[in-house]
């Protein structure tokens, strides 16, 4: 069987792609620092602790696993923080990619699939953002993601480095057998935070901004379904080893959702009131991030099965309440 190396595996989307990954016939070897992730996620192959930062590490796993190809899932997230805080994005996410890249490009691992995000385009007005649509990021996440893409670009260039690059619009859900699900602490995510809200497990989720250019007032996302967006990864690994060379693809349904409008189906399909109070904007927030482009369909054959928000809000509702959740 197969090493993929999976960074960031003991997280929300790795640990997901690890199972897609086993059910595929694959042994992924999540590597991570447990900083965002958690030991109880890693389920489905071997873990090795290691900070991207150490490249020693990295020679190190490379050596012992082989790995036929590189998930590279492991990076901070949070669209606050990088406004915050920008050198942490662009050491942690930048200078930690680029270590993993040469050392796989040193151990002969030349096969790579990242997760970028749709942050990287940035607000733009009525345009459907495929994937040649410009890229001018608002914040330090979106910004490190897309240095990150350059360097693919270039290691491409100078070292044959293959690479399938994902720009994922907004995650949400979880495995529907509830093995392994979304859990970031800090929390910072939309149907997370609702549903811990309905839970009274914290105070009332705030809508951050209501006085955008959108029909409600609200900030529209295009939500896919983590289990879908990790079965794309799959393909895309079956890409590279076709030996059909780069290639960016969107990830999203194509389908916009308001804040309101997510509110609205998570009071559906629980039955309960969201308790919510209205807030400010959040910096580095876009008005609007649909994806407009069909090429994972047509070129991937990548056909998402439960990414309908009700679905999505429904499989996050059964890991909020399968107990594993509660770490
Ligand atoms: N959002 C919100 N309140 C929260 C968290 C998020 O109103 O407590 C909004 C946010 O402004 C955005 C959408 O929900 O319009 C999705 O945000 P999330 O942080 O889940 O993902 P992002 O779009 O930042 O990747």
């Amino acid at each position: 069987m197969s090493n993929i190396l999976v960074t960031g595996g003991a997280g929300y989307i790795g640990s997901h792609a690890c199972k897609a990954l086993k059910a595929a016939g694959y042994t992924p070897v999540t590597f991570d620092n447990l900083v965002t992730g958690w030991q109880d996620a890693v389920k489905f192959g071997p873990f090795e602790q290691g900070d991207l930062l150490d490249r020693a590490r990295l020679d190190e796993v490379f050596a012992k696993y082989q790995p036929q190809a590189v998930m590279h899932f492991a990076a901070l997230s949070q669209v606050g923080e990088a406004m915050a805080e920008p050198g942490k994005y662009w050491r942690n996410n930048v200078s930690g990619s680029l270590t993993l890249i040469e050392s796989a490009v040193e151990a002969g691992c030349l096969d790579f699939v990242f997760s970028s995000t749709c942050a990287t385009y940035g607000d733009h007005d009525n345009v459907v953002l495929d994937e040649d649509t410009p890229q001018h990021p608002l914040n330090s996440y979106g910004a490190s993601k897309r240095a990150i893409e350059d360097i693919l670009r270039d290691f491409e260039a100078a070292h044959g480095l293959r690479h399938v690059i994902f720009r994922y619009f907004n995650v949400a859900g979880a495995d529907p057998e509830a093995e392994v699900g979304e859990f970031h602490r800090p929390e910072t995510h939309l149907v997370p935070l609702m549903l811990d809200a309905i839970e009274g497990k914290r105070d009332a989720l705030t809508v951050f901004g209501t006085d955008y250019d959108t029909p409600d007032g609200t900030c529209i996302r295009d939500y896919v379904h983590v289990c879908d967006l990790v079965d794309a990864h799959v393909l895309g690994l079956n890409w590279l080893e076709q030996g059909k060379g780069s290639r960016v693809f969107n990830l999203g349904t194509g389908s916009g959702f308001s804040v309101r409008e997510v509110l609205d189906h998570s009071r559906a399909v629980t039955n309960r009131e969201v308790p919510h109070v209205i807030g400010p904007r959040r910096g580095g927030d876009c008005t609007k991030l649909v994806s407009g482009s069909v090429r994972a369909a047509r070129e991937l054959g990548w056909t998402p099965r439960r990414s309908t928000l009700a679905e999505m809000i429904a499989d996050a509702w059964r890991w909020h309440q399968s107990g594993h959740y509660d770490r």
